[in-house]
């Protein structure tokens, strides 16, 4: 990503307007809490509900995957809406939400709008030329490090975090655990809401039925 100052790691040779004075930064492991600070709170939002969507189709987390697809709506849907529109995203959503399989064709398109203006450049950097994703902006820079690099989001606190290895899903042992109360507790409630659907919709079935007899006698 392009930087001024200090934290240069080369020139943009790669660049067709400024290929000397341009100078160029690795996006680098502490670069994740200093960009907390530079990035609005929705940038944020946005990228954690990706990686949310992506990790609850991973693991088969339906608490995880309604909770990516609110945090991605804001920018999926627009803001400006008004309360008849709310209500046809929110059920938009829930409706995705109710399959994991949704994510299938959402999360490619997510990620390839929230990468759009990344480039795949030839740099030289270190005496060699290297592949290299060249980003115009922070968020761009921290949204190809996100999706194709290490960074996780917390299912239970959001946070945002680098893993050390590939199979570490939570920021804590803690949250791990929290999280796995939260998925039994929003199952029971889950099964709950669709008995009482089912014991509606036998009682209507039954009415139905007791009106059909009716009608052929
Ligand atoms: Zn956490």
């Amino acid at each position: 990503m392009p930087v001024t100052g200090r934290d240069s790691d080369g020139r943009a040779n790669f660049d067709l307007n400024h290929p000397v004075s341009r100078k160029v930064h690795i996006f680098a492991d502490d670069d994740l809490a200093k960009l907390k600070k530079l990035l609005p709170a929705n940038d944020w939002k946005f990228l954690s509900g990706v990686l949310g969507v992506k990790q609850a189709f991973e693991s088969k987390d339906q608490l995880k995957l309604r909770q990516g697809y609110a945090d991605v709506a804001p920018v999926m849907l627009g803001t400006s809406a008004s309360n008849e529109e709310m209500q046809l995203q929110k059920d938009f959503l829930d409706a995705l939400a109710v399959d994991a399989r949704s994510a299938v064709i959402f999360l490619p398109q997510l990620a390839t709008y929230a990468l759009k203006n990344a480039r795949l450049v030839l740099w030289r950097s270190k005496g060699k030329f290297v592949p290299a994703i060249f980003c115009p902006n922070f968020r761009t820079a921290l949204y190809a490090k996100a999706l194709l690099g290490r960074i996780k989001v917390c299912p239970h606190c959001n946070h945002l975090f680098e893993v050390p290895r590939s199979n570490q899903d939570y920021c804590s042992i803690a949250h791990r655990e929290a999280h796995r109360v939260a998925r039994w507790r929003a199952g029971k409630e889950q099964l709950k809401a669709d008995q009482k659907k089912g014991g509606r919709s036998r009682k209507k079935g039954g009415r139905s039925r007791k009106k059909g007899r009716g009608a052929r006698t």
